[in-house]
Parts: C-alpha cells; structure tokens; sequence
C-alpha cells in the first residue's frame, strides 16, 4: 500500500441517483480514481515528492506524477461535494451573498458555470474559486489542472471528462451538468469559502 489512500465516499454508490448512477460511481471512484492513486503512488515513491502533501505534488510535479496527483486533488473534492439529490438546492450564507453580489443571482452563477462546462473543449474541469481577496472566479481547466495551480481556493467543481457522464447521459454534457445542482452539498463547498 502506498501513501496515498482512495477516498472512502460520505455516501452509497447509489445514493445519487438518479443524477449519477451506481454503476457510474462504481467505475469513477472504484476504478479510475484507484487508478490514479496506484499512478500516484508509484510515481512518487523513492522520490522527494514521497514527504509532500498532494496539494504540494500539484504546485511542484510535473509530467505523469503531475497529472495523477491532479486527478486525485480534483475527484476528492469533487467527490466530497455531493449528497442525495435534495429539492430547491441552493447555497446559503456568506457564499450565496458572494455569488449574488457578483453575478447577480444564483441562476446567472448557474447558467454561467454550466456554459463554462459545457464549452470546454475535450477533457477537463468547470471551477467555482476564490481569490486572496474572497473574490469569485470561474475557471475552465484542461485535463488534470486544479486552480491551486493558479493561487486560487477551489470551492465547487464538475468533472467534465466523459467518464464523468457517457454511462448515464452518452453525449449531452449539457443536461449532465444542469442535473448536477439537484446533488451539490453547499455546506461542503462553503467550508472552503474561508
Ligand atoms: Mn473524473
């Protein structure tokens, strides 16, 4: 076993459904996530980046170790960002005043994020971040990419390689992302609005 662990879900594989499906989650966590993990792992081992926290191996590696180390960052707070789906799902508190205050309501942040997904072409991930100041950015990143990259506080993401949907939505990226709102756990993604 090597230092890093797959993540272990706050939820059933099912318990998405049906915005995601079992069998989705099955392949996503069990078996592409695992695989980054195994990359991660032997890439790192007998090398200076072994002593490093992952968020570290994203700002230093490069090549393979950084593109693994990437995807593992990515789908764990990907991951950890949702719960059963729940009606009338919406952000509250500091982060629901921040994203009406900067794009005008939560239905412009969501058509604005969704757009963003929707229009990045090939694979990557749609961001919502904060800046040093608190202020909010959507970023679109290819492939592996994560915001901390950039300096940024990565707050909410949607996977929009197709692995993330092909099973259950094939090619409607669109309708995939829209779906995803119904399962977002906002008390999860303003924990990282600090
Ligand atoms: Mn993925």
């Amino acid at each position: 076993m090597g230092k890093f662990e797959l993540i272990n879900l706050p939820y059933e594989a099912n318990a998405l459904e049906p915005i995601i499906s079992a069998q989705t989650i099955g392949f996503h966590h069990g078996k592409h996530l695992q695989g980054y993990v195994n990359n991660l792992n032997a890439a790192i081992a007998g090398t200076p980046f072994e002593e490093m926290p992952l968020e570290e191996i994203v700002k230093k590696a490069t090549g393979g170790m950084l593109n693994n180390a990437g995807q593992i960052l990515n789908h764990n707070l990907y991951f950890l960002q949702f719960q059963k789906p729940v009606a009338d799902n919406r952000p509250v508190g500091k982060l629901a005043a921040a994203i009406d205050a900067q794009f005008g309501s939560f239905e412009a942040f969501q058509k604005e994020f969704v757009q963003s997904g929707a229009t990045l072409f090939g694979s990557g991930w749609v961001w919502l971040s904060a800046d040093a100041d608190g202020k909010l950015v959507i970023t679109q990143e290819p492939n592996a990419a994560n915001p901390v990259q950039k300096g940024l506080t990565p707050l909410l993401t949607f996977d929009v390689w197709e692995h993330a949907y092909y099973l259950d939505y094939q090619n409607r990226r669109p309708d995939h992302l829209n779906a995803l709102w119904d399962i977002v756990n906002w008390k999860v993604v303003e924990n990282r609005y600090v």
